[in-house]
């Protein structure tokens, strides 16, 4: 398999087919991060993946870093996984009635996140946090949660302030269409920033009932926690009577089986996770102390429900998943893989005199086009993202797939090979130095 240097690659197919996609979908796309805008261009149009690869509608190739944002640890169309998707789909697609499947997927979560001693399975990471702060909310009888800036969380109205991801790279502070009543609920501090939160936890005595974090960023670009950041904030919501969530839909089974928190040692309240337990078919969790699930219908008065939650596809595919994470010298080689990625981008900025700086979190990682140390969003917003845009564009016509956007990570799966890493080096170099002028 041999990557040509620089391809010129032409996508007359998927240009049709994007044509035709805008016409019929919103901007072409059904999540607005898949748009191209923030690099220019139009999205690539995806016929099949495998492995690390990804092919275009028009046969192009790339290697992937998007990983289906994240939620493809070990790669497309993994055999096992596939093979446990096809053999439920033969004994049906979804009962709406309780599974095996269900139970096998939750004792497995249990295992890897003790403070997950109840777990609560829905579709998608933002029904997650969407649920775990109506819990919160309904356990302490507040009505304000805490939330960092650059941070994502999903969707939901609560959420939409100051938020990461597509919010960022799209440039909305504030969405329109929810309600200021609600807006005003939501409280922002920057990230690593523990006496921001202390200081609204002074001015709203007993007036929060959340503090929610993403106990490493991944949404404005990675961003690590400063040492002793969540600790404070596990201290903090603890004095104060409210209840901490870390909302592990990246991180969890990613930094290391048992997510950030098992990483870092400090046990939230709730957690929520997605992304990887469903293996690439949508599922997502929140789960936490029993006390806390035990509020949620049925047993408790908080309502929460979902026709196809716990999907028994999507559970077979977690629990394939999960039971091939748990191979011995799983993590440790992914890590040494995506280490391999980042010492080299840090190496070929060092070459190039670029202005950047690579972040790396286990298999996540960005490159910021800041000579400034990313510790919060303020600084993250400062990247030139020009600069990223000519990065990315280099890239993209060097085969390789990152996300369309400085306030994202890249994603390293288990099926990315050396052999990948090091072609992918190469377009960085090239790519880095074409961008010096
Ligand atoms: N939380 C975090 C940390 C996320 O990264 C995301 C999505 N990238 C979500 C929540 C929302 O998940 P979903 O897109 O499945 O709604």
């Amino acid at each position: 398999m041999s990557f040509p240097k620089l391809v010129k690659m032409q996508r007359p197919r998927s240009e049709e087919i994007f044509r035709r996609a805008t016409d019929v979908l919103v901007g072409g796309v059904n999540s607005p991060v898949r748009a191209f805008r923030a690099v220019g261009g139009e999205p690539i149009v995806v016929d099949r993946a495998a492995g690390a690869r990804l092919w275009d509608a028009d046969g192009n190739k790339y290697i992937d870093y998007v990983c289906s944002w994240g939620a493809l640890i070990l790669g497309h169309a993994h055999p096992k996984v596939v093979q446990a998707i096809a053999e439920q789909a033969r004994r049906g697609t979804s009962y709406g009635m309780p599974t095996e499947l269900e139970v096998e997927l939750a004792a497995r979560i249990r295992k890897a996140l003790p403070s997950c001693e109840k777990v609560r399975f829905v579709s998608s990471g933002t029904e997650a946090t969407m649920s775990a702060v109506r819990l919160a909310r309904a356990a302490t009888g507040r009505d304000l949660i805490v939330k960092f800036e650059g941070c994502y969380h999903g969707h939901s109205d609560s959420f939409l302030s100051e938020a990461g991801s597509g919010l960022a790279t799209l440039g909305i502070a504030a969405c329109p269409g929810v309600p200021q009543a609600l807006a005003e609920l939501t409280l922002n501090a920057p990230y690593n920033d523990a006496s921001a939160v202390e200081k609204l936890f002074d001015a709203h005595r007993n007036k929060i009932a959340a503090v929610i974090v993403e106990p490493i960023a991944a949404n404005m670009g990675v961003v690590h926690p400063k040492p002793g950041f969540l600790q404070a904030l596990r201290d903090l919501s603890s004095r104060h009577g409210a209840l901490l969530i870390f909302d592990e839909v990246i991180t969890g089974f990613r930094v290391c089986y048992g997510g950030a928190q098992t990483l870092f040692g400090i046990i939230p309240d709730l957690t929520t996770l997605g992304k990887i337990i469903g293996g690439g078919l949508p599922v997502a969790a929140y789960g936490g102390r029993r006390d806390l699930m035990d509020r949620v219908a049925p047993l408790g008065p908080v309502y929460q429900a979902g026709t196809l939650s716990g999907n028994p596809l999507a559970m077979s595919a977690g629990i394939a998943s999960l039971d091939l994470l748990t191979a011995p010298g799983f993590y440790e080689s992914l890590d040494a893989r995506a280490k391999r990625l980042g010492d080299g981008i840090v190496a070929a900025v060092g070459e190039t005199g670029a202005p950047a700086m690579a972040v790396r979190a286990g298999s996540l990682l960005t490159l910021f086009f800041s000579r400034e140390p990313v510790t919060d969003y303020t600084a993250a917003k400062k990247c030139d993202t020009r600069r990223f845009a000519d990065f990315f564009r280099g890239m993209l016509d060097r085969g390789v797939f990152l996300a369309p956007s400085q306030f994202e990570a890249l994603f390293v799966s288990a099926a990315h090979t050396d052999a990948d890493i090091d072609r992918t080096l190469a377009a960085c170099r090239e790519s880095l130095a074409a961008g010096a002028g």
